[in-house]
């Protein structure tokens, strides 16, 4: 495919080849972008945003509500897409372009929704005679860069909120999965977005994303990816508003009184989905001593049961990672746990991109496959003696971005929520949950700021204060 800069699909010598994660086939290429393509897209960029501070809220809104039939129209061909791309399992894609929809259709509905409000400035001394009210407005020209694992939904919550809240974006895809940000693109501009209200420009994060964030004329970024890129991004981005949604190593926290079947279904739903490849993965259960061995004999069926290998079969539940280096590490890392007094129940195996969804038992705190982010296939069990070292084993982390708890005590879950700390908590369910509309973000080294189509439009727009004076 082509990228699309200053209003044109433009094309460039040198390609990146987009690879399907399962066998390492070409599946399509896209442009090699360099600094002055950045250059070039920021300068039309800054023109849509003229263009689109001044276009009224419901075409806004209107072209949004366009682009949600179209995504609809071209669901299979979307989700087909995402597969061969990212490798998730087809019915995984198809779910996550729904979400889309979803996603954008809300921010149609926030672009309606941009409001200010009136300040009673005769309360302030000497204030009488005054009116003051706020104007929200857009910040101009938005940076989205966004990661592998959800090509198009994530995309989705950085580019519909920008144009519901009236800006220009500049949207820099991950470089292994270019395409569906691209066939987002194609679709906006069929819905009537002016082609200078968004750029596409696909190149590498070192190179492209770099020269994005360092620009002045952007004056929002709102990025996803890992914690390491989203600090460098912060260093290099100076004066202008962040957003980040960043890494986690997701506890379920599991206590005698939980419901043990419904505990191993929520572990298998929220560790293995997009073969682990999920910022909420559930990726440490600690349960209590005296559920800790039920709980690994009621998990274990259910993850044998679990088939690995092409995505687009049906009877596939995970599919390859990635890149053939995400699935070494992942399986050095379960090793390592090994070697240091770990045990794995089921799975531990890999060929090629395919790890086996692995169960490890007797994971202590300080091994990697604990306290690092894995993004991976493998969920490690920790025991505790009680609710509170539960609760510090779930903190003791530099991340907080999900966390759950199963019980069936209201105290105890709400303890559970006011102590952990994480930006969304579940009980009973795992941490591996999301509905678009949600604020969405995580504390700690997880994140700043929130997600989620009105909580982002809020992170995209800047606050006006106006007052009117001699009103006696
Ligand atoms: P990543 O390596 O951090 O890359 C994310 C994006 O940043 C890519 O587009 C990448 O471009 C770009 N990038 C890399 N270096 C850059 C730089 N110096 N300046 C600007 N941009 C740069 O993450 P990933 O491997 O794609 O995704 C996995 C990570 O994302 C995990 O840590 C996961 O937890 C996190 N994530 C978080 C959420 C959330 O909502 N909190 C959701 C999904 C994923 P290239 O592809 O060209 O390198």
């Amino acid at each position: 495919m082509k990228m699309f800069v200053r209003g044109q699909w433009v094309d460039k010598p040198q390609r990146i080849e987009v690879k399907n994660p399962l066998d390492g086939s070409i599946v399509d290429t896209v442009p090699r972008a360099d600094a002055g393509d950045v250059d070039e897209a920021i300068a039309g960029a800054v023109e849509g945003a003229e263009i689109m501070r001044r276009m009224p809220a419901f075409e806004r809104s209107q072209i949004l509500r366009r682009a949600v039939g179209l995504i609809n129209q071209r669901q299979e061909e979307l989700a087909e897409t995402i597969t061969r791309e990212e490798g998730k399992i087809l019915a995984e894609a198809r779910f996550e372009v729904s979400r889309a929809a979803e996603t954008i259709d809300l921010s149609a509905d926030e672009a309606k929704r941009i409001t200010g409000e009136v300040l009673p400035l005769d309360a302030a001394p000497g204030g009488s005679g005054r009116l003051g009210f706020t104007l929200r407005v857009p910040c101009g020209v938005v940076a989205a860069i966004t990661p592998f694992n959800f090509p198009l939904n994530l995309v989705s919550h950085k580019v519909g909120p920008a144009i519901a809240a009236g800006n220009a974006v500049v949207l820099k895809p991950a470089s292994d999965t270019p395409l569906s940000a691209l066939k987002l693109v194609e679709i906006l501009l069929e819905a009537g977005l002016p082609p200078l209200a968004i750029a596409c420009v696909t190149g590498s994060g070192g190179e492209v994303g770099r020269a994005l964030c360092s620009d002045h004329r952007v004056r929002k970024i709102s990025f996803t990816g890992s914690r390491d890129v989203g600090e460098a991004i912060a260093k290099t981005a100076g004066l202008k508003r962040v957003t980040m949604e960043l890494g986690s190593n997701s506890p379920l926290v599991v206590l005698p009184d939980a419901d043990l079947e419904k505990v191993a279904r929520a572990t298998v739903a929220t560790a293995f989905a997009n073969a682990g490849q999920v910022c909420i993965s559930t990726q440490r259960v600690i349960a209590l001593d005296a559920v800790y061995e039920p709980l690994l004999e009621a998990v274990r069926p259910l993850v044998e049961k679990m088939s690995v290998g092409d995505p687009f079969d049906e009877k596939t539940r995970v599919g390859p990672m990635i890149r053939p280096a995400d699935a070494e590490r992942v399986a050095r890392w379960i090793d390592d746990a090994v070697k240091q007094g770990a045990r794995v129940v089921v799975g531990g195996h890999r060929k090629g991109t395919l790890v086996e969804p692995t169960l490890v038992a007797d994971v202590k705190p300080e091994m990697r496959i604990s306290c690092d982010e894995l993004f991976g296939p493998a969920v490690g069990v920790t025991r505790a003696a009680s609710l509170d070292e539960a609760i510090h084993l779930a903190n003791d982390s530099r991340y907080g971005l999900s966390a759950a708890v199963f019980t069936e005590r209201l105290d105890t879950a709400m303890q559970f929520a006011r102590e952990v700390q994480s930006g969304n908590i579940h009980i009973n369910w795992g941490p591996q949950w999301r509905a678009d509309l949600m604020p969405y973000g995580g504390l700690k080294q997880s994140g700043l700021g929130k997600e989620g189509p009105k909580y982002a439009v809020q992170e995209m727009t800047e606050t006006k204060m106006v007052v009117i004076h001699g009103l006696e």
